[in-house]
């Protein structure tokens, strides 16, 4: 392990979990930093945490979670091989008749928020980033990403070598029956897209300073 790497991520972590430069740190319980391994060519970016990550302070620890875990093992993925966090570290909800929901988070709370993702980039430096969801994709790849016509494709970003977007889990989960199965189906096909990716790019030479 790179001691520097761990040194800087620590760092970095420590600023971040007492972030209040939005009104999401007046209503989280832990901010969600993101874990795994800092030296993996591998980032996994989804779009926020839910009840489970923002009560636990871990992302992807839910039902959404627990598919994505299924689907990495598909690719005989662990969470020691990659990075995983959000783009958004803290949970984005509201208050209805009693009951606290998710909601997504708004353009002013992702603005405010994206430099911590951006310095963790920074500092990880992955090969490929895999991006869970749109709000993550247009992030990453562009801003009018589609999902539907556009997950799966290898594009360009200024962040890895290149960025793939997945079906969010969470989206899968709301689905039944073949539906379900088949967004299951393509969350693995674009998780195993962003694993030969991986191999790809560590074959190219690695850009030269002069
Ligand atoms: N959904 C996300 O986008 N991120 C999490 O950490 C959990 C659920």
């Amino acid at each position: 392990m790179n001691e520097n790497i761990i040194e800087q991520i620590e760092e970095l972590r420590s600023r971040c979990v007492v972030c209040t430069r939005c009104g999401l740190s007046d209503t989280r319980k832990n901010v969600v930093f993101g874990e795994g391994n800092p030296e993996s060519p591998l980032m996994i970016v989804g779009e926020g945490p839910g009840a489970t990550e923002d009560a636990t302070g871990r992302p992807f620890v839910g039902r959404a979670g627990a598919l994505l875990d299924e689907a990495l093992a598909a690719c005989k993925i662990g969470r020691k091989h990659v990075w995983i966090c959000n783009v958004v570290k803290c949970r984005a909800c509201i208050v209805e008749d009693g009951r606290t929901r998710n909601r997504p988070p708004s353009t002013e709370e992702i603005s405010t928020c994206t430099p911590w993702l951006e310095a963790q980039i920074a500092i990880i430096q992955p090969l490929v980033i895999l991006s869970l969801g749109a709000p993550s994709a247009k992030f990453i790849i562009k801003k009018d990403f589609r999902m539907t016509a556009e997950r799966g494709i290898v594009y360009p970003t200024r962040y890895a070598r290149c960025a793939i977007a997945a079906l969010h889990p969470a989206y899968i989960l709301r689905q039944a029956g073949a539906d379900y199965d088949g967004g299951k189906s393509l969350l693995i096909a674009d998780i195993d897209a962003a694993r030969r990716q991986v191999i790809e790019a560590k074959k190219e030479p690695k850009p030269s300073l002069f």
